[in-house]
């Protein structure tokens, strides 16, 4: 049996670009495990570390990019999570002037968080590890954006159902896609409300397979129930019509409704939730039970990216 491709975490880039060479080819099916460092680039080794020392040219990192053979742009790529691996301990942090609190005065702040027996150890309590996958995107078409940004290239989402057994398609804008993951969280709940979550290396084991029938105009993440609406605005307001817009859409398509109609019905049975309103852009996701829609409901048709 042939190895299992692995690409080190030595192979990081901190934009997603069209320009980047590939760390590593992969046909679609293929398994392929990136390692991950965390998003403080390895840098926090214990509490004593101050916040303004660290290196931010080397924070939010992405392993990758691996060019998916067969990908071309207006197909889409389905990402296959097959497995999320964390390390032992994680760090999380308090930064001033970053998270949903920062006009209140606070102090910066480190914690080493331990992580064992399925659970992040934090003072007295613990909370149960959901390891997620924060950053995963592909190249967008022109530029390039920083892997600590997000769009509808995917990028920093933090969305905490991007997890093993999930399915997250992206739409693709250059060829080979050029995708790549960071970021890792052991766990964090919606809205990543301090700024960053239990931040831990790792390692994922990914699959991806290429559909050419298939454009999407943001990413689309399925799980065992639902599909949901990856999308973000420079306002929560503005994230929110847009996801509440693609979910009307894709009820259009799939029952044939009126405009009228698929809104009504988003308003009985699609959820809004929020990814996180941390980065400049905010990111929340439109959640839609699978008996109503299917993934080529989101097919944008002869729409170019
Ligand atoms: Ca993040």
């Amino acid at each position: 049996m042939k190895a299992l491709k692995k690409v080190p975490k030595s192979k990081i880039v901190y934009a997603f670009s069209p320009k980047h060479k590939p760390a590593e080819h992969v046909k679609p099916g293929e398994e392929i495990s990136l390692e991950l460092e965390d998003a403080f680039g390895g840098q926090v080794r214990d509490e004593k570390i101050a916040i303004e020392k660290l290196d931010w040219s080397k924070v939010n990192g992405a392993t990758g990019p691996i060019y998916i053979e067969g990908a071309e742009p207006h197909d889409t790529i389905a990402v296959r999570i097959l497995d999320v691996k964390v390390a032992d301990k994680g760090i999380i942090a308090v930064i001033p002037k970053q998270g949903a609190l920062k006009e209140k005065p606070f102090k910066a702040k480190i914690k080493v968080v331990p992580i064992s027996g399925g659970y992040a150890h934090f003072e007295r309590e613990k909370v149960k590890v959901n390891p997620m996958i924060g950053t995963i995107g592909v190249a967008p078409k022109n530029g390039e954006q920083p892997t600590g940004t997000l769009g509808r290239h995917g990028g920093n989402m933090d969305v905490k159902e991007i997890t093993k057994g999930a399915t997250l398609y992206l739409p693709v804008f250059t060829k080979g896609a050029l995708f790549a993951a960071g970021d890792l969280h052991a766990v964090q709940a919606d809205g990543e409300a301090c700024v960053s979550a239990i931040e831990v290396a790792g390692e994922v084991t990914l699959t991806f397979d290429v559909l050419k029938n298939l454009s999407i105009s943001w990413p689309i993440l399925e799980t065992e129930d639902c599909y949901a609406v990856l999308t973000c605005g420079d306002s929560l307001d503005e994230a929110c019509s847009l996801a509440v817009e693609e979910a009307v859409k894709a009820l259009m398509r799939e029952h044939g409704w009126s405009f009228e109609e698929a809104y009504m019905f988003t308003s009985l049975a699609v959820d809004l939730k929020i990814n996180q309103v941390v980065d400049p852009k905010k990111g929340v996701r439109a959640v839609i039970p699978k008996r109503y829609v299917s993934i080529e409901s989101f097919h944008v048709g002869d729409f170019r990216h």
